[in-house]
């Protein structure tokens, strides 16, 4: 696909001038290495994950993104944040019922519309979460001057439509979307109310929401479910999974999620939280900067003047 962009030498011989270049997961290096390997006259070295050209040695590496774990937990407990989430559940008539959330720019690679007919095919198969479990979705706008991505949206609110329609519940909409951009202290009593967030893209970088979502359930009662293609996937392995392509597995995911023994759950949370909590967004710092005074150490020939580490 990347050799289709009439300027692909430009684009790849602008990040090579780069001494190390971070993506977010090891495959998507390797795509870079392939890119590079098709499309220049380079020496690609894929197990050192370095390449040369004109003297010069880029390094790539895999730097997948943390969150800052401690103040999303400590911001997670405010009195602000249980007050949000108590008026939250009260405006959407939540107090009964288990919620599920997601939250994404509306965007055509975050399956939104996808994640919704999963959530109608829950009902069909799962009957006994009409009316018990209902979805927040976060949709904020983006992009909006191209018509694909007022597309997303108009599938996204039709669905939402639809299901309110097919499967009502007595105390407020059975799918509910938010459509505008949220502050974070804004965000975060919908991250403490959310039994279950799904981040279900159809191919992804990073995926902060799902280590956001993770960082705020400091009391272990809630469930993630991811797709396969989420960056987040790899690092978050404990998490329910489901492809956004299959939406009879993803319904049964989300039956799996909801129905899963509260002992288990929380035993699952700690898991993805000891994870997130390793692996913060100040490590990922120095690794990069790590990775940046050894690509001077390692410097291929005799250091140039743009070398950094020099
Ligand atoms: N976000 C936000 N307000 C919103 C929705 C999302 O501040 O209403 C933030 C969210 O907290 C996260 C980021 O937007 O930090 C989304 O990052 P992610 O990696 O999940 O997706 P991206 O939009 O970068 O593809």
């Amino acid at each position: 696909m990347f050799r289709i962009l009439p300027w692909r030498r430009e684009v790849l011989e602008g990040l090579l001038a780069n001494d190390v270049l971070g993506f977010h997961t090891r495959a998507h290096a390797h795509n870079f290495l392939g890119s590079v390997a098709d499309v220049l006259e380079a020496r690609v070295d894929p197990a050192l994950l370095a390449v040369e050209r004109g003297g010069r040695r880029t390094w790539v590496g895999d730097f997948p993104i943390g969150v800052d774990a401690e103040e999303i937990a400590a911001l997670a407990e405010m009195p602000v944040t249980t007050a949000g989430e108590r008026r939250l559940r009260h405006q959407l008539g939540l107090e009964s019922v288990r919620m599920g959330l997601g939250v994404d720019r509306m965007d055509y690679t975050k399956g939104i519309p996808e994640r919704l007919e999963a959530l109608e095919a829950l009902y069909e198969r799962h009957p006994e979460w009409i009316g018990r479990f209902a979805f927040v979705q976060v949709a904020v706008p983006t992009r909006i001057e191209l018509a694909e991505y007022r597309q997303v949206g108009d599938r996204a609110r039709e669905l939402a439509r639809r299901i309110n329609r097919r499967f009502p519940r007595a105390g407020g909409p059975t799918v509910h979307l938010v459509e505008r951009n949220l502050g974070f202290l804004e965000l975060l009593p919908y991250y403490r109310a959310a039994d279950l967030c799904a981040v279900t893209s159809l191919h992804d970088g990073m995926n902060l929401v799902a280590k956001e979502y993770v960082a705020a359930c400091t009391d272990f009662e809630g469930a993630l479910l991811l797709s396969p293609f989420t960056g987040a996937a790899r690092e978050l392995d404990r998490a329910f999974m489901a492809s956004p392509f299959d939406r009879e597995g993803m319904a049964d995911a989300y039956h799996a999620a909801l129905s899963e023994d509260p002992a288990a759950r929380r035993e699952r949370m700690a898991a993805l939280r000891e994870t997130v909590l390793r692996r913060t967004v100040y490590d990922w710092a120095i690794d990069v900067l790590d990775a940046l005074v050894g690509a001077g150490l390692r410097a291929p020939s005799a250091p140039t003047r743009d070398t950094i580490g020099r």
